[in-house]
């Protein structure tokens, strides 16, 4: 069965209904409608590229509160499309009209993987989507941009954001006691078997620049214009160089994305590093079970490969391996069930 075959199953046997039930929650969309850094990268991205956007048919997916739209709207699309499958569609229509924007921007409830465009259009000529969650993959919402892609825009059409990369830097977190060292001793009690196993959990975590000991490596990278529509899974080897000496006990993943510019505008980047001003999808830290003692200069080695899981699909498991001074290779487990960010 095809993945979005398989999401569609999901959803109509109601499997899907807790990630979309934080997207019905309007407080879910506060937060990120109150994410400055967000609103910024969209807004110039779409407002400032009046060149990419006039007279253009736009498609939003997934268009929660119809922000997007209406900032394509204000860059003087022709038409949007604005598809949204929680109530918060009713109330996009319901902005939208306020706005005096009901003549540009169509608000379709549905799923983009089941609906069809309004008014006979066939194609667009532009794809806008914020579809990034946790560690970029988690939600797997990127999958339904690459299909709404591949069933509607236009040869040479655009998609904003148009590249994803994910990242690896190692870090200090001072207030945690790693967990063998917590189970090893609860309480004067040694419960060091339950480690093994149990995977840990990923944690959403702001993390300070001064707790970060290296620098950052590339770990995957997704070129919306070209990718398959498939789930997002890979293998990646890294090497972290230690730029103060220290113990590593977490591995910090965060993300960035791209936005293409138009001849008029210079290039947009939203950027969830720990260098780069806050964002409400933080940092994703994967808490390591044995801490490294590195020093300056060192080279950490190692593989990390991330996996959809849980019965959605929108959870990530997380696999690392680790090596370092020739010590044995430490391998650990974690996995993400997915909640929205
Ligand atoms: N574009 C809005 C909301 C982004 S959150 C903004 O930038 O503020 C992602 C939204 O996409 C959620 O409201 C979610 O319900 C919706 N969504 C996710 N997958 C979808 C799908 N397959 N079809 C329709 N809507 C979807």
């Amino acid at each position: 069965m095809s993945w979005n075959a398989k999401q569609k199953l999901l959803f109509l046997e109601g499997k899907d209904s807790d990630y979309f039930q934080s997207y019905s929650r309007l407080e879910t969309h506060m937060n990120m409608l109150r994410d400055s850094v967000r609103m910024e990268a969209f807004r110039d991205a779409i407002v400032q590229n009046r060149g990419l956007f006039q007279d253009k048919i736009v498609l939003d997916v997934g268009c929660g509160t119809g922000i997007l739209s209406l900032f394509a709207a204000e860059a003087g699309a022709s038409k949007v499309i604005a598809v949204e499958c929680t109530d918060i569609a009713d109330l996009a229509e319901e902005i939208i009209r306020d706005n005096q924007k009901e003549d540009v921007v169509k608000v379709v409830k549905g799923l983009v993987e089941q609906v069809e465009l309004p008014d006979g259009i066939e194609k667009v000529d532009i794809i806008v989507s914020e579809w990034m969650g946790n560690a970029l993959y988690m939600e797997a919402m990127i999958n339904s941009v690459l299909f709404a892609r591949d069933k509607w825009l236009t040869r040479g059409g655009r998609i904003l954001p148009s590249t994803g990369n994910l990242w690896l830097m190692g870090a200090y977190d001072p207030h945690r006691r790693t967990n063998l060292n917590f189970w090893c001793n609860v309480e004067g009690i040694d419960m060091g078997c339950v480690k093994k196993p149990f995977s840990q959990e990923p944690l959403v975590e702001c993390v300070p620049i001064q707790q970060l000991l290296t620098d950052e490596c590339f770990i995957h990278s997704t070129n919306l214009a070209v990718a398959r529509n498939q789930p997002v899974q890979f293998q990646s080897n890294f090497q972290l160089k230690v730029m103060r000496t220290g113990i590593i006990n977490m591995l910090v993943l965060y993300f960035d994305v791209l936005f293409p510019s138009g001849k008029s505008n210079k290039s947009v980047t939203l950027s969830t590093s720990p260098h780069s001003p806050w964002t409400h999808w933080e940092q994703t830290v994967l808490h390591l079970d044995e801490p490294l003692y590195v020093r300056i200069r060192d080279r950490v080695r190692g593989e990390l490969a991330m996996t959809p899981t849980g019965q959605d699909g929108r959870g990530m498991n997380f696999d690392l391996h680790l090596s370092f001074r020739g010590e044995r290779t430490r391998v650990e487990s974690f996995k993400s069930f997915c909640s929205s960010s």
